[in-house]
């Protein structure tokens, strides 16, 4: 079996931003997600003629090694800027809000066009033989790596390192564990005509169990077919994560409505059981040396897209 240079685990902002680098630095480098499609939570979903965000809706920038690859996207016509101002932001210049010109996973299709990135492949064990990694996936195929460098929600990779049996984290462990992160929930809603929010369609809310509420025609992306993203607070998503769509949905829906012009023609929920971290750690990533293994992701850099950003170039960095 062919032993690859660098195993990259998660085809979301960190684990393609990681594979990037190392791939433009000349590295062998193979990228496994377990989803049909790329980008992980920066997400869109096609519905009825809709494009709609049902993830993460945009991003900014602080960080002048993020904003190399911004500048990139933007040149290359993959984001656009989405608005700077809005009411909770008080700067005079606003800050600009990226998005992907047809949804969020432009990104990541973008990043992905130059790597080796195997998709609907879920890594389900993991184990050392010898000095190497071989990580096994639910299609039955097995990958063999000197390098691995795991970006998945970080609960999610800690369960899979666990049962390795290895001493992975040494004196790191608890406090690698204590990361917790709060669930959501989206629905997707299908109107008969123009939603009747306000520019930039996008909207920051604390109305019942909402936090958001965005239009996806005037965000650009949806040209064809009105519709909106909803997004529910951590405390809603916990209580209605079994309840039917019917119900979650709707409830969802009633608590807009005020915001709202047009008919409802039909809806969906995504659940999304990981969010953001509550707690994300100070340090970029982590790293054993010995062991040839990295996490990453927004656990480490901070919750939001940059932060994850961030922690897969400097796990990049460091293999470099
Ligand atoms: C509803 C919602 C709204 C958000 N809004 C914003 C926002 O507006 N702005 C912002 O900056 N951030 C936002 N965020 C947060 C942002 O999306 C994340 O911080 C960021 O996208 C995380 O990127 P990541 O690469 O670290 O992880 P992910 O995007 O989660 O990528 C990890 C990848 O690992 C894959 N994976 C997991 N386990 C396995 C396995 N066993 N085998 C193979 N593959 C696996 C997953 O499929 C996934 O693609 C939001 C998140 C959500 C869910």
């Amino acid at each position: 079996m062919e032993t690859i240079e660098n195993l990259v685990i998660g085809a979301g902002i960190s684990g393609l931003l990681c594979a990037s680098e190392l791939s433009r630095a000349g590295r062998e480098v193979v990228v496994l997600d377990k989803g049909r499609g790329l980008g992980g939570r920066m997400a869109t979903r096609r519905m009825a003629g809709a494009r709609i965000d049902h993830g993460a809706q945009f991003f900014t920038v602080r960080d002048a090694r993020f904003q190399k690859y911004v500048d990139e996207w933007l040149d290359a016509g993959i984001i656009r800027e989405w608005f700077s101002h809005s009411a909770e932001d008080s700067s005079s210049e606003g800050h600009p809000r990226y998005c992907g010109v047809t949804g969020m996973t432009d990104v990541a299709k973008y990043l992905a066009a130059d790597l080796k990135v195997h998709r609907s492949e879920r890594v389900v064990a993991l184990a050392r033989d010898i000095d190497l990694w071989v990580a096994k996936t639910d299609s039955g195929k097995v990958f063999t790596a000197k390098h691995l460098v795991m970006t998945a929600p970080l609960p999610q990779s800690l369960l899979l390192l666990d049962s390795t049996g290895l001493d992975y984290a040494a004196d790191q462990l608890s406090e690698l564990r204590s990361v917790t992160y709060e669930k959501g929930l989206a629905a997707l809603v299908l109107l008969d005509g123009p939603s009747g929010l306000d520019e930039p369609g996008g909207l920051k809310v604390d109305e019942g169990p909402l936090t958001w509420i965005a239009d996806n025609s005037m965000k650009g992306i949806s040209p064809d077919v009105s519709a909106l993203t909803l997004h529910a607070n951590a405390e809603f998503a916990e209580t209605h994560w079994d309840s039917p769509d019917g119900v979650r949905g709707q409830l969802m829906i009633d608590a807009a409505r005020n915001y709202i012009r047009s008919n409802v023609l039909e809806f969906s929920c995504h659940r999304w059981g990981f969010t953001l971290p509550v707690n994300p750690l100070q340090q970029s990533f982590f790293s054993n040396h010995h062991l040839k293994l990295m996490l990453a992701g927004d656990a480490f850099g901070g919750p939001r897209i940059e932060g994850s950003a961030l922690s897969g170039l400097a796990a990049a960095a460091r293999l470099l």
